[in-house]
């Protein structure tokens, strides 16, 4: 849809830690990226409207001047948990978006008046009558065109009435489709692994490593029953959830995270909704979970491994543009996934011996297919991972700076080809990937000025 997954992602404002862009700049070679060189653009997009932060030294990270609306959540049902988290050493904190990202707070959301924030409508809604931006909607590209000199010259495309056009560029083409569509598209059109394209009959443009690097955060969820609260009547239109959001070490002398943590404070009506729908895990766990939480106070915590080892892939099914790319996650090809997940579900479960936790009585909820397991065993917390492991919606890499494109997302070995989404993004960050790919948007929007300054 238009503005693509920010039209319906979960609108929490995370920027990553700055070792993660330094990491970017020396996979690339390319200083452009490092922390010190993205900050600005961070900054440039966003119109924080939160009284709080504007008074303490995190002010130095903000704007109120981007399109981008950006705001804090404010809930008192929180501060419990904040505190049950204070106990176990974290520091609770007001913005884990500055130099120093760890330590557990309320998130900042890209929500502004009650209105989500999605590109769409922060980006194009205010420029929407400018005479150079022309929007075709329901209109699904299937492959770029390049002359004799390896040019990209113009797209093809189907519309939704199946009237297919062809767009010629005078300048460039940036694609723009995702980390999923991206390397399908330039696969369509000759870029890609040599082998794979010959095998489909796809005249090869480009030997690139298209597809390849797929990346996503691999999470798992844990479950609390605490406190009985009565029977409240809900606002289905209400959101978020009270959340407490927090981004942890295992080590004391780290200052980057190895897992965030993402705890909902809900009932168990909603756990059951979060359990079977959002999460699709087993009838037998949601049926367990709720009985056992019913009438009771439900702290949801989502635990998510923030630098993945495990990479997939995209390769194409078919030279149909319709036929969805074949997706191979690689989710715990790399053993150690699973067991960072599992080590870090346990220290999360430290909240248990907290005086909240332990005040009311807190149960933790455990799947029926761990319950034969010796309780805080490896084998355990192994089960439990499995059981309840989930994946973000967080997927990047598959045209990465470096082995795709460029530092200033050119696409390599042919001219005239940009991709600007989160496929070019070649190392996961330390959090949700929306405002990443919003940052850089906004720098590929300077390199195209920088590299058009005297044309109109
Ligand atoms: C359910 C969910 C929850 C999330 N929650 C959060 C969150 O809370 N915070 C956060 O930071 N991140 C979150 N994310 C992740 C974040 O939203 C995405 O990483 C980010 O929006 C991806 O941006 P993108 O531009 O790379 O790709 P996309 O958003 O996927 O945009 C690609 C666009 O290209 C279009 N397209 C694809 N192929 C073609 C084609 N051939 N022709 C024409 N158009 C095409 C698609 O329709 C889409 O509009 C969430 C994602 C999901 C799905």
């Amino acid at each position: 849809m238009l503005g693509g997954c920010s039209s319906m992602n979960y609108m929490y404002y995370v920027r990553g830690n700055p070792y993660d862009y330094d990491n970017w700049a020396s996979i690339t070679n390319d200083d452009t990226w490092s922390y010190n060189n993205v900050l600005p653009y961070f900054i440039k997009s966003e119109r924080l409207q939160d009284p709080n932060i504007w008074n303490t030294p995190n002010a130095a990270f903000h704007s109120s001047e981007g399109y981008l609306g950006v705001t804090k959540q404010y809930e008192k049902r929180t501060n419990k948990y904040l505190q049950a988290f204070s106990e176990l050493g974290y520091n609770v904190v007001l913005d884990t978006n500055g130099n120093y990202t760890l330590g557990f707070t309320e998130p900042l959301l890209t929500m502004a008046n009650g209105y989500r924030q999605s590109t769409a409508k922060t980006f194009l809604s205010p420029i929407e009558n400018r005479s150079n931006l022309y929007v075709l909607k329901h209109t699904l590209v299937t492959k770029i065109n390049f002359d004799e000199y390896n040019s990209a010259v113009s797209i093809e495309a189907i519309k939704e009435n199946k009237e297919k056009i062809t767009i010629s560029a005078n300048k460039e083409i940036i694609v723009s489709a995702g980390a999923i569509n991206s390397p399908q598209l330039l696969m369509l059109s000759g870029i890609g692994p040599k082998k794979h394209l010959e095998d489909l009959n796809i005249n090869v443009i480009a030997d690139l490593p298209v597809g390849e690097n797929l990346q996503n955060h691999i999470s798992g969820i844990s479950t609390y029953a605490l406190e009985k609260i009565p029977e409240q009547s809900k606002n289905p239109h209400k959101y978020p959830q009270p959340t407490v959001m927090g981004f942890a070490t295992m080590s004391n002398l780290q200052v980057y995270p190895d897992y965030q943590s993402v705890n909902l404070i809900v009932d168990s009506d909603y756990l059951l909704e979060n359990c079977a729908f959002t999460n699709s895990f087993k009838k037998e766990i949601c049926n367990t979970f709720y009985k056992q939480a019913k009438g009771r106070e439900v702290m949801i915590s989502q635990t998510v491994v923030l630098h993945p080892k495990s990479r997939g892939r995209i390769l194409l099914r078919s030279i149909n543009p319709s036929v969805h790319p074949e997706i191979f996650t690689g989710y715990f090809s790399d053993a150690a996934d699973l067991e960072n997940l599992a080590l870090y579900i346990e220290h999360v479960n430290r909240v248990m011996m907290t005086s909240y936790f332990q005040g009311v009585n807190a149960t933790f909820l455990i799947p029926p297919d761990c319950i034969s397991n010796e309780p805080d065993s490896e084998e355990f917390w192994r089960c439990y991972a499995l059981c309840m492991a989930m994946p973000m919606n967080h997927y990047i890499g598959t045209c990465a700076m470096g082995s795709v494109v460029d530092g200033r997302l050119k696409v390599f070995d042919v001219q005239r080809l940009r991709v600007v989404d989160g496929s070019v993004i070649p190392n996961m960050t330390s959090g949700n990937t929306n405002v990443p790919i919003i940052m850089v948007a906004e720098k590929a929007a300077d390199f195209i000025k920088a590299e058009n300054s005297y044309s109109h």
